[in-house]
């Protein structure tokens, strides 16, 4: 999913722009500047590209979920669910404005398995986060139709999946939020990054203000506008130099998501000769990001013999089972409720008894399909000869295991 392999003359265009006026800031300034407004013209570009009425820019995929969420107004004593196959921003940032994570299943589409997510809503869940992994839509009708029915808001993780559809729209349009990340692994990105997506006025205005210190920006837009301070805030602030990147890797997303669902196809192709292989579940085939071509193989032992010769070709594939970044009974910290508060908050109460346990056993119905799965990160330029040692590869596994 990797924007970094297409940076190029657009992108320095654009800095250059900024570079110009030396405003490297995305407010004030207005008489310096010269009527340019990258971060802003990014938010807008974005929510024209995918549909939504409002995008605000903030520093990180991280900072993007954990003003979603403050604006939504959770807090501590609040649970908010999200899925045990994610990257760990996704509950850092559930953490870090003292609420509790709560992990569902995941099932063969990778993503917040809906049965389960139904079971672990209790009175004191107040959002939902489903994760768009590996570049393919989660469950998100049924997830939205559990969360409507509970008037529970939604904010989509859509970090890994910039582009993705269902039945066609936007992931990210169908919550109350979508959050993106434009790190530096990302289909798109601008080196630190993230935006978030709202259709709601309001909603967007709070995180204009919750981002910025609490300053409003909607009577002035490009400045700042009074000095009265509705709530307390915070600095996300995106970075001019940041949003004149995402506006040329914007208009380069179109042409990623081709590349990438051709050279996933020619995978693909090379993956199904894989004995016993089978591929995961997609929602929507069309609207399929295609960062990752995701299979299993038919056991834990299978998936990691396979691995083992495909490493030994030259052709290793990701074993997400065994990542420390992305997979719930890996997050060691989290199970020993490690924090860098003395206090032990938010695991511990004032009394110092630990309020939460996550216990790396819980999600077996998760570990049945992580334990299986192998994949491929595809990329957006898959050279020739790349492509030739997989297949290769693949063969002579095939061969092996007859
Ligand atoms: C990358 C990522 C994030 C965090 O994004 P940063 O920009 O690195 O803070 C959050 N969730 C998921 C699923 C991610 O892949």
């Amino acid at each position: 999913m990797p924007g970094f392999e297409v940076f190029g003359d657009r992108e320095k265009q654009e800095i250059s722009e900024v570079l110009e006026t030396g405003v490297l800031f995305r407010y004030e300034f207005g008489e310096q500047r010269q009527g340019i407004y990258k971060v802003r013209t990014f938010e807008e570009n974005f929510a024209r590209y995918v549909g939504a009425g409002y995008a605000q820019a903030v520093t990180s995929g991280t900072a993007a979920l954990k003003v979603a969420l403050k604006v939504l107004g959770v807090g501590p004593g609040d649970e908010v669910v999200t899925q045990g196959f994610t990257f760990v921003g996704t509950w850092e940032a559930i953490l870090d404005i003292g609420a509790i994570p709560v992990f569902t299943e995941v099932d063969t589409t990778l993503n917040m398995d809906p049965a389960d997510l139904e079971k672990k809503l209790t009175d004191r869940t107040k959002a939902i986060i489903p994760v768009h992994m590996l570049g393919s839509g989660a469950r998100i009708d049924e997830i939205m139709a559990i969360a409507d029915r509970c008037a529970i808001p939604v904010i989509e993780d859509v970090s890994q999946a910039a582009g993705g559809k269902w039945r066609g729209s936007y992931l990210g349009t169908f919550g109350r939020c979508g959050a993106f990340s434009f790190g530096a692994v990302k289909t798109i990105t601008t080196g630190e990054g993230g935006m978030v997506i709202t259709d709601d006025e309001k909603t967007w205005r709070t995180m204009a203000e919750y981002h910025d210190h609490g300053h409003d920006h909607v009577p002035n837009p490009g400045g700042r506008a009074g000095e009265g301070r509705s709530f307390i805030g915070f600095n996300y602030r995106m970075m001019e130099l940041q949003g004149a990147i995402g506006i040329a890797q914007l208009s380069r997303l179109d042409d990623i998501l081709l590349a990438q669902r051709k050279n996933k196809e020619l995978l693909r192709q090379s993956v199904s000769r894989l004995p016993g292989v089978t591929f995961r579940t997609l929602v929507d085939e069309a609207g399929d990001s295609a960062t990752f071509l995701a299979f299993f193989l038919p056991n834990r032992e299978r998936a990691r013999e396979v691995n083992r010769l495909l490493q030994d070709n030259g052709a290793g594939a990701i074993s997400f089972a065994e990542n420390k970044w992305h997979y719930y009974p890996n997050w060691e910290h989290l199970a020993n409720g490690a924090t860098t508060c003395s206090s032990g908050w938010p695991f511990r109460d004032r009394q110092g008894r630990q309020k939460v346990v996550y216990d790396p056993e819980n999600l077996s119905r998760s570990a049945a399909i992580m334990n299986r799965l192998l994949a491929y990160q595809v990329p957006v330029k898959l050279s020739r000869e790349r492509l030739a040692q997989i297949d290769a590869a693949i063969e002579k596994v095939a061969a092996t295991l007859g």
